[in-house]
């Protein structure tokens, strides 16, 4: 007998109808004979449509009210799906985050995840109850709710599954696994049998929206074997694991890219060392999540610096700037909003030059203009205007050979 921990995404919980087939999955996995942890998002868009009302009252809310607004939406779920599981017969118990024992950071809207008291789930546990834990919630040790961020749900389920040590934790979504690129925009993007956690937290990190970068962190920390499959679909789902032999042919093997870049640039930087890190510090302490970093100085003349961030922190970037330009030392700042960045990944990579030539070549040739530039050892991101971003992926997914494969007659 093994413990499974199965997640299942607001598509997949959006109706009544569709919570009663996610009761037949989660029974058809007690009736192996394993224990269940189920993790479970709000139904559908209920996450979206909190988020408009509170906009409706104030342009920006409280981070610790949005986080007691949101909280709320996995909770009709978990309590539904209980329901649920006890009219088909067997013992189930809905735990919120905090009853669950998910130990946060003290931050709100983005917490992480810092401990798990499996009390309260092993007490239920051993009295054979199936438990359904809200997603993307957690509580702080101040005793406030948190969330985890936006698709944080999958956190929860591949947190819950590594301090389980689950035998697998499987993300059932509305897509099939994992694709190239996103099928969505991208129509010859096609399904991975397998990708490393490295890759994946490469794409998640690069706004590929399937599974939330942190989950792919814990996964890749404490092991935890993870499938994304469709929970519409009976068909195998994406593997994610340590070493993937498969498709060691491809080079890249995915396409990820992300919108609503805006792009800071700080010019006449007087003290080069303090400026870069009280300008860094700064953000960080606001909770502002600076990506690509370039700094740059040509002989006689003040360095100048440019970031990206996303826009929904531009409000708050501008701000900070503004009203520490005295003591951070620079002479004026600039923005650049409506960028997107588009990104190559792949482990090959690493032993394979040319990489970011090729596609550099291939988006200049296509009369796309680069704006800023960044490499890790398995991936190439660039920084481009935004209404190029989907054509841009589109030519780099056919470019290094990702588009579904013609079947050979
Ligand atoms: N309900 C939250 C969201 O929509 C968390 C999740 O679904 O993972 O972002
Ligand atoms: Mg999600």
């Amino acid at each position: 007998m093994g413990l499974v921990v199965q997640k299942f995404g607001g598509t997949s919980v959006g109706t009544i109808e569709r919570i009663k087939n996610t009761a037949k999955r989660v029974i058809a996995e007690k009736k192996k004979g394993n224990d269940v942890v189920v993790v479970v998002s709000a139904m559908g868009k209920t996450t979206d449509q909190l988020v408009s009302l509170a906009k409706e009252l104030s342009p920006y809310p409280s981070k610790r009210e949005m986080d007691m607004l949101l909280s709320t939406g996995e909770q009709v779920t978990i309590s539904l799906l209980s329901i649920a599981l006890a009219e088909a017969g067997f013992e189930a118990v809905s735990l919120t985050g905090w009853q669950a024992g998910i130990l946060t950071e003290n931050v709100h809207s983005n917490a992480r995840i810092l401990n798990i008291d499996q009390t309260n789930i092993r007490h239920h546990l051993i009295a054979n109850r199936i438990i359904v834990v809200a997603g993307f919630q957690g509580v702080s040790e101040n005793n406030e709710i948190t969330t985890l961020g936006r698709g944080g749900s999958d956190t929860t389920a591949v947190a819950l599954a590594a301090a389980l040590h689950a035998d697998k934790c499987m993300i059932y979504t509305d897509v099939t696994g994992v694709f190239t690129s996103d099928p969505r925009y991208i129509p010859t993007a096609r399904k991975l049998g397998a990708i490393s956690y490295d890759e994946m937290l490469e794409l998640s990190n690069l706004g590929a929206g399937v599974l939330h970068s942190r989950a792919v962190e814990f996964a890749k920390n404490y092991n935890v074997p993870l499938e994304v499959c469709s929970s519409m679909v009976n068909e195998d789902g994406t593997f994610i694991e340590e070493e993937v032999q498969v498709e060691k042919s491809l080079i890249v093997r995915g396409v990820a890219f992300e919108d609503e870049i805006t792009r800071i640039t700080v010019f006449g930087l007087k003290d080069k060392l303090t400026n870069l890190s009280g300008i860094f510090t700064t953000l960080a302490n606001k909770n502002i999540n600076v990506d690509i970093i370039i700094q740059n100085q040509t002989d006689g003349e003040n360095p100048y610096l440019s970031f990206t961030i996303k826009h929904e922190d531009l409000r708050d970037t501008i701000q900070l700037l503004e009203s520490k330009q005295d003591e951070l030392c620079f002479d004026h700042f600039e923005y650049e909003s409506g960028l997107a960045k588009v990104s190559i990944v792949g482990s090959g990579m690493i032993s394979n030059p040319g990489v970011a030539a090729k596609m550099f070549d291939c988006l200049t040739k296509n009369e796309i203009q680069i704006r800023m530039v960044s490499t890790s050892e398995i991936k190439v991101s660039t920084v481009l205007e935004e209404s190029y971003m989907v054509k841009a992926a589109q030519l780099l997914h056919t470019a290094f050979g990702l588009d579904v494969v013609e079947q050979q007659v």
